[in-house]
C-alpha cells in the first residue's frame, strides 16, 4: 500500500542532558536563533514547581506551577514523563509534544538523565540524545554558584553533589559535547542536529 502523501514523517526529539551549570539551556537555545535550525527545531517547555529565577518568564522558561497543579496535571495523565530534582517536579508536558512531532516538526528538550532514559525509552527511533560535558569541575562549581546565587547554600551545594554523579552517564548518551567554549560547542551540537533530521 502506498503511504498516504499528507502522511508527514515523525519530528525527531533532541534531549540535551547533563549536570547542572553544564550549559545546557543555553546550547538549546542558541541552536533555536541560528537563522536555519530556527525553522526546524521548536523548544518543548516543562513544567516545574520551582519557583522562577530572576529574568525567567512563566511559558518562556517553564510552565511555573505549584505542587497541587502539577499533580492535578500527572493525574490528568498530561505529563509524558517526569522527575524529582532536589525536591523540585520537573515534567514534559504530552500533548505539545505529540502534536509537534506528528506535524513532522523537531522539538528540543533540556532534560535531566532520567528524563533523557525515559523519551529515549518511549520514542527508540527518532529521539537523539546529547551530553553536556563541562570543561571541569571547578568551572561547574563557579557556573553553579554563580547562578545559583539567590538561592540557598544547600541548594548550590546539592547541585555541586548531584553533578559529580551525573557527569558518570556519559557514555550512555548517543553524543557528548563539550562544553569549553559556548561557540564550539554549538558548532558541534549544530551539526549533529543537522546530520540526525537527515539521517
Ligand atoms: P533547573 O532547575 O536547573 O532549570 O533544572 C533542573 C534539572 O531539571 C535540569 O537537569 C533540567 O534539564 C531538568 N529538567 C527540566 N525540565 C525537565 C523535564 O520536563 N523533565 C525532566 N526529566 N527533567 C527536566
Amino acid at each position: 500500500m502506498k503511504a498516504n502523501k499528507s502522511q508527514k514523517k515523525l519530528g525527531k526529539i533532541f534531549i540535551i542532558s547533563g549536570p547542572s551549570g553544564s550549559g545546557k539551556t543555553t546550547l538549546l537555545t542558541g541552536l533555536i536563533k541560528d537563522k536555519k535550525i530556527g525553522k526546524l527545531l521548536v523548544k518543548s517547555c516543562s513544567v516545574t514547581t520551582r519557583s522562577p529565577r530572576t529574568g525567567e518568564k512563566n511559558a518562556r522558561e517553564y510552565f511555573f506551577v505549584g505542587k497541587a497543579g502539577f499533580d492535578r496535571l500527572l493525574k490528568a495523565k498530561k505529563i509524558l514523563e517526569w522527575t524529582r530534582y532536589l525536591g523540585y517536579y520537573y515534567g514534559t508536558p504530552k500533548g505539545p509534544l505529540e502534536s509537534q512531532l506528528a506535524a513532522g516538526k523537531n522539538v528540543g528538550l533540556c532534560l535531566d538523565l532520567k528524563g533523557a532514559r525515559t523519551l529515549k525509552k518511549l520514542y527508540p527511533n527518532n529521539a537523539v540524545t546529547v551530553f553536556v560535558l563541562p570543561p571541569s569541575l571547578d568551572a561547574l562549581k563557579s557556573r553553579i554558584v554563580s547562578r545559583c546565587s539567590h538561592a540557598n547554600k544547600s541548594e548550590t551545594a546539592s547541585r555541586i553533589r548531584l553533578a559529580r554523579r551525573e557527569i558518570l552517564a556519559v557514555s550512555r548518551f548517543d553524543y557528548c559535547v563539550l562544553n569549553q567554549n559556548l561557540t564550539v560547542a554549538l558548532g558541534e551540537l549544530k551539526e549533529i542536529f543537522l546530520r540526525e533530521i537527515n539521517a
